[in-house]
């Protein structure tokens, strides 16, 4: 498989979902082996932030890049529409804090990704295999990766909720699988947790638009997916995966996990597996 990137740039505008501020972006086609790179262009000097483990600044409740002060919060639906679509080099040119919150999923940039071409580049993509598994936990949370001959997810969850019980889905993960069975499952919260999020400071750019919210009586929204909460965790995961850089085969299997057990999980794949070019 070649390395991709975008056939045109991409414009997209709107609010974040955390912040509520304003914030565009252009993603712009980029060479091969560059990665997909971030450029502050509203700081003076403008600051190039990759998106790689390393720049991981928090992954409190949203995965939040920085470098030199200067941040970048909400990346992972954006990083999982780009992986999940197969483009691995991009420049993207932002103006603001926050990535645009769209409408909670990565189903809208997929729609752009398709509308302006994606283009095979001259390099093989960046591809890792797994020779033993690994196992990161915290509480009740697992995660555990064995090896595979292609990348696989399986992802449990399950919010004690009389409309958010037990949640499973597992999936090959291929372009065509992350259009049409992940990329429109929205982000999600629960009503009783909205007051304390917003105390914190959080989801205050949220609405019925831009998130899944699911109340006592149900979902306040018609679902996607019978199981779109499971299904936005794969994009969540997705797009955390997209860190490292390199395309993992492996199966990774997450019960109830979060963005924090995601990169813990992409720390150790990144140490143990081994990089190679290779057609996939
Ligand atoms: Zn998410």
């Amino acid at each position: 498989m070649q390395q991709q990137t975008v056939g045109k740039p991409i414009r997209i505008e709107g609010n974040g979902l955390h912040t509520g501020k304003q914030a565009s972006l252009t993603i712009h086609p980029a060479e091969p082996n560059s990665g997909i790179v971030f450029l502050r262009v509203d700081v003076n000097p403008p600051i190039f932030l990759k998106a790689s483990v390393e720049n991981v600044h928090s992954a409190q409740r949203c995965v939040t890049l920085g470098k030199d002060g200067i941040t970048i919060s909400t990346v992972e639906h954006l990083l999982a529409g780009l992986w999940g679509m197969g483009i691995d080099n991009a420049l993207i040119e932002m103006e603001g804090e926050e990535i645009p919150a769209l409408d909670g999923s990565s189903a809208p940039l997929v729609a752009l990704l398709k509308d302006g071409g994606i283009i095979r580049q001259g390099e093989r993509r960046k591809v890792a295999s797994l020779k033993e598994g690994v196992w990161v936990r915290k509480g009740e949370a697992h995660i555990v990766a064995v090896p595979s001959p292609r990348l696989r997810i399986t992802y449990f969850v399950d919010y004690n909720h009389s409309y958010a019980s037990e949640q499973i889905a597992s999936f090959v993960i291929t372009e065509d699988v992350f259009e049409r069975e992940i990329a429109p499952a929205r982000t999600f919260g629960f009503d009783y947790e909205v007051e304390t999020l917003l105390r914190n400071g959080y989801a205050l750019g949220g609405s019925l638009e831009n998130a899944l919210l699911i109340t006592k009586d149900g979902p306040a929204t018609p679902l996607r997916f019978e199981n779109e909460l499971v299904r936005h965790k794969i994009l969540d995961l997705i797009g955390d995966l997209s860190l490292l850089g390199f395309y993992p085969k492996c199966h990774i299997l997450a019960i109830k996990a979060s963005h924090t057990l995601h990169l813990e999980l992409v720390r150790q794949l990144s140490s143990k597996m081994n990089i190679r070019r290779w057609i996939i």
